[in-house]
């Protein structure tokens, strides 16, 4: 192009030192098309420099609820960044963080009463474990096992890496992972009499069972039953075993109701919270605990203390933004979450025996196709769909051969109606250009 628009102007001033000095993350730097310089969001869509805009379908990596640059939420941070921006959390508090551990405790299912503020996904499990673990090592009592579902994920930090299901994620690692148990997928298998054998081998060294309630995320959207965490609740209890709910992906409205559990009227003992805990603007992690596992710390011996902590624990902007957000969980929110829940299961219903659809599921306003094809994260048939996709101006980023659809909950039918139209097409046969004939940047 001899007179560059500003659009390919901005672009090549993002893409070029991106290139030269950014590592990505989950990016074959040597394989991946260059990235895609986005300038301003809005609602469910995101802008490029250049080229059509882009609907979310996966709310950015499954954190932004309520849609992007909510006036409310972007006015919330505003005024608490001019108001105090940080301060050490050791020694001091302020009113973000204390206002929002106890609006958190409101809504949070009954027993959760005290919040542990940390910075992101991995690091609220992180702290989950750790606060199991010692505190039956304060009691007198200790256990070292951790329990965790096949197909597993709850982040990419040592310990949630142990806790996750063992994969290409992790095999470099492998040898450095702690002992987890792992139980049967409950979409799957037999997980109670799993539990049942396990407690009854090893109960006594059973510190916590940690899932992922109702759907199994990132190991591919796999929906598994209430009853099977009721079982699972009524087994640890029974057991003394601390039950670790990691909602990072299903909390803050995804599968209906505000949290999985209540799905399921299980209450846990340590609930792990982030993404969309701030409206999906600013990271912000939390581990909510019953009074009695905070009880256990209580010591004169201060080797008894829980020492962890991070910079920015309970940043006052991610608390003000997160507080800000809570507060648009309104019944406008409930609604919006309902029509998006009923859209995607007349959409899947028009994919269900379509050829190369191997099965469809749901849960609230997260929908998933499996596609026929080898499946595993590395599946090749997933990239092909994110480059059809985006392409078509719609972000989706399949988990191996499993499309789904998270969207923001201001997502209307119509946009929703994009996302599947691009399956469906897909399906159908066509194919995305081939790179380097006109994708979202030329450079
Ligand atoms: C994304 C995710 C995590 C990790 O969160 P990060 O903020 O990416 O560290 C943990 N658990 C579940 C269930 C998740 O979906």
């Amino acid at each position: 192009m001899s007179t560059p628009s500003d659009g390919a102007r901005t672009a090549a001033r993002i893409v070029h030192p991106d290139r030269a000095h950014v590592w990505h993350p989950y990016t074959q730097h040597w394989q991946a098309p260059a990235p895609v310089p986005i300038v301003r969001a809005e609602g469910s869509w995101l802008y490029p420099a250049t080229g059509r805009p882009i609907l979310d379908a996966i709310s950015s990596w499954w954190v932004t609820t309520h849609g992007h640059c909510r006036p409310e939420l972007v006015q919330a941070i505003a005024t608490q960044a001019g108001t105090l921006d940080q301060v050490i959390f050791a020694g001091f508090t302020h009113e973000p963080a204390a206002l929002l551990a106890e609006e958190l405790v409101q809504v949070l299912p009954a027993g959760l009463s005290r919040i542990f503020f940390s910075d992101n996904g991995s690091t609220a499990v992180e702290v989950a474990i750790k606060i199991s673990l010692q505190a039956f090592a304060n009691l007198g009592t200790p256990r070292r096992l951790v329990a965790a579902l096949e197909h597993a994920y709850h982040g990419d930090t040592f310990g949630a890496m142990a806790a996750g299901a063992r994969g290409v994620f992790t095999h470099m690692y492998e040898p450095l992972l702690f002992e987890v148990a792992r139980l049967p997928d409950p979409s799957e298998g037999a997980t109670l009499a799993a539990l049942d054998a396990l407690i009854a081998t090893r109960g006594a060294d059973l510190a916590a069972v940690i899932v992922e309630p109702l759907i199994l995320g990132a190991g591919g959207m796999r929906v598994w039953d209430e009853d099977v965490l009721r079982g699972i609740r009524l087994r640890t209890q029974a057991a003394g075993v601390h039950l670790i709910a990691d909602e990072v992906m299903t909390g803050f409205g995804r599968t209906g109701p505000l949290f999985a559990c209540e799905r399921a009227g299980v209450s846990p003992d340590l609930l792990c919270l982030s993404k969309g805990i701030t409206g999906g603007v600013l990271p912000l992690g939390a581990t909510a605990a019953t009074e009695s596992l905070f009880e256990a710390f209580r010591s004169e011996d201060r080797r008894k203390t829980f020492f962890h902590g991070h910079s920015y624990t309970a940043n006052p902007i991610a608390c003000a933004a997160a507080r800000a957000s809570l507060r648009l969980f309104d019944s406008r929110s409930v609604t919006d979450r309902r029509r998006i829940e009923q859209a995607n299961a007349r959409q899947l219903d028009t994919l269900r025996g379509v050829p190369g659809v191997r099965a469809v599921r749901q849960l609230g306003t997260v929908a998933a196709v499996e596609l026929e094809a080898p499946s595993g994260y590395l599946s090749d048939i997933g990239r092909e769909l994110a480059a059809f996709a985006i392409a078509q101006g719609v972000l989706i980023r399949p988990l191996g051969n499993v499309a789904y659809c998270l969207p923001p909950y201001c997502t209307s039918d119509d946009e929703l109606d994009r996302v599947y139209t691009v399956l469906h097409r897909f399906l159908s046969g066509e194919r995305a250009a081939p790179i380097g004939s006109g994708g979202p940047i030329d450079d």
